[in-house]
């Protein structure tokens, strides 16, 4: 039975006074985490966190759980035990199997420096007895089995095994933002790579649907459900299309998918002062599909005051769908949805956008109600649940 978890998060990242925020956040983000997970404390050591198991703790579930932790770089579960040569042989004796020929390397790592031997001599010694008693044999280059020995704050913490987190930051140390988000493939990889830079991100939607429950069956929701599983809970804010579509009925059809990134970003800066968010977010590309050039772009920035996040820009599409696939929203991204603009929108909208002339046709528009519309029609929905 393993006697905790040893948890290590990105040192490099944290510098100076961010460091204890960080620390704060990732404590309070794996307790949210384990919500429903037995175990016995969680509590920081020097550069790492220690979760303390108890006998009924489920360490498959729970590793399943720190998986989904952005901000972790790795952990182990492992058994603990006095920090002096003679406890960690024991320890390692008691709890760690070998065979014969087997090709093993000792790792030590000391945070603690007060203790009077150093790794490397605890690496010898402990390969020798190993050697001795178990007939194993040391390869440095191609072990089968590393026995990790960490001393911190006066213990020694043993394990076999490295797992792998997310890496990145915990969720929270960035602030707010506030996600345009389609039931496409891009936008929900989007709104994971804020997260993973550390930002809580709500979600704005514009939808075509008349009836509110359908709203709830939308597939809108099912992927904020998979994202809440990184991020423990958001609000997304639904927005009927239709205000939109009858201010534009009017303008010509090759420029209305301008004026509709324009008007979401308009609807978005509103809904975001309101509520004090301080960025927006995007999954647009750079040349994915003939609309996202850097001029359209630039004429749909120049509708917003708040910086447009857009983290996906320099990605490939494959490169999208493998993190969609990880991070399980490209299942839901494939299915039918009724998407809001498909009728509405040209086949071929314009490419190289000029803010004078998407300035004269909005003049002739009457987007400012559409805009206040909107907003004031948005449906705020409190997702808790996970899926
Ligand atoms: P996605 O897969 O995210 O839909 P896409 O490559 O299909 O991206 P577009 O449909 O051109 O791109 O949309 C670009 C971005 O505009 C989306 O990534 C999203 O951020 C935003 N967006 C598009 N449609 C909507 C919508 N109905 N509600 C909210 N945001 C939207
Ligand atoms: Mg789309």
């Amino acid at each position: 039975m393993f006697d905790y978890a040893l948890i290590h998060y990105g040192e490099i990242a944290l510098k100076g006074l961010n460091r204890p925020l960080y620390e704060k956040k990732l404590v309070e983000n794996i307790e949210k985490a384990l919500a429903n997970q037995d175990y016995a404390t969680i509590k920081k050591l020097q550069g790492r966190i220690l979760l303390e198991l108890n006998e009924r703790s489920d360490v498959s579930k729970i590793e399943d759980a720190l998986k989904k932790v952005l901000g972790i770089s790795w952990f182990a579960f492992c058994y603990m035990t006095e920090a002096d040569k003679e406890s960690i042989q024991r320890c390692v004796d008691r709890n760690i199997t070998f065979t014969k020929n087997e090709k093993i390397k000792v790792s030590t790592n000391r945070a603690d420096k007060n203790i009077p031997f150093t790794s490397i001599d605890l690496n010898r010694e402990l390969g020798t007895h190993l050697i001795n008693t178990y007939g194993v044999k040391v390869s440095l280059k191609e072990p089968e089995k590393e026995i990790y020995i960490e001393i911190a704050d006066g213990k020694a913490y043993i394990f076999t095994k490295k797992i792998r987190g997310l890496c990145g930051l915990p969720v929270g140390v960035s602030g707010n933002v506030l996600h345009l988000l389609s039931g496409g493939i891009d936008s929900p990889v989007a709104a994971w790579l804020l997260m993973k830079r550390g930002c809580k991100v709500d979600f704005l939607h514009f939808h075509a649907f008349q009836m509110f429950n359908e709203r709830w069956n939308a597939k809108v929701l099912d992927l904020v459900k998979v994202l809440n599983k990184y991020s423990f809970g958001s609000r997304i804010f639904f927005v009927p299309f239709y205000p939109f579509e009858v201010a534009a009925l009017q303008a010509p059809i090759r420029y209305r998918l301008i004026l509709f990134r324009r008007f979401m970003v308009r609807v978005a800066e509103k809904l975001a002062s309101k509520y004090g968010i301080v960025a927006l977010g995007s999954g647009e590309n750079l040349a994915q599909v003939s609309s996202q050039t850097l001029e359209n772009l630039a004429v749909i920035e120049h509708a917003s005051s708040l910086p447009i996040l857009r983290p996906l820009l320099t990605y490939d599409k494959n490169e999208i769908v493998n993190i969609a696939k990880q991070i399980g929203t490209f299942e839901i991204s494939v299915r039918p949805y009724k998407d809001c603009c498909s009728l509405f929108i040209a086949k071929h909208p314009v490419t190289k956008a000029k803010l004078e002339d998407v300035e004269a046709i909005e003049a002739d528009l009457s987007l400012k109600d559409a805009v206040d519309s909107s907003v004031e029609k948005a449906e705020i929905i409190e997702v808790k649940e996970h899926i």
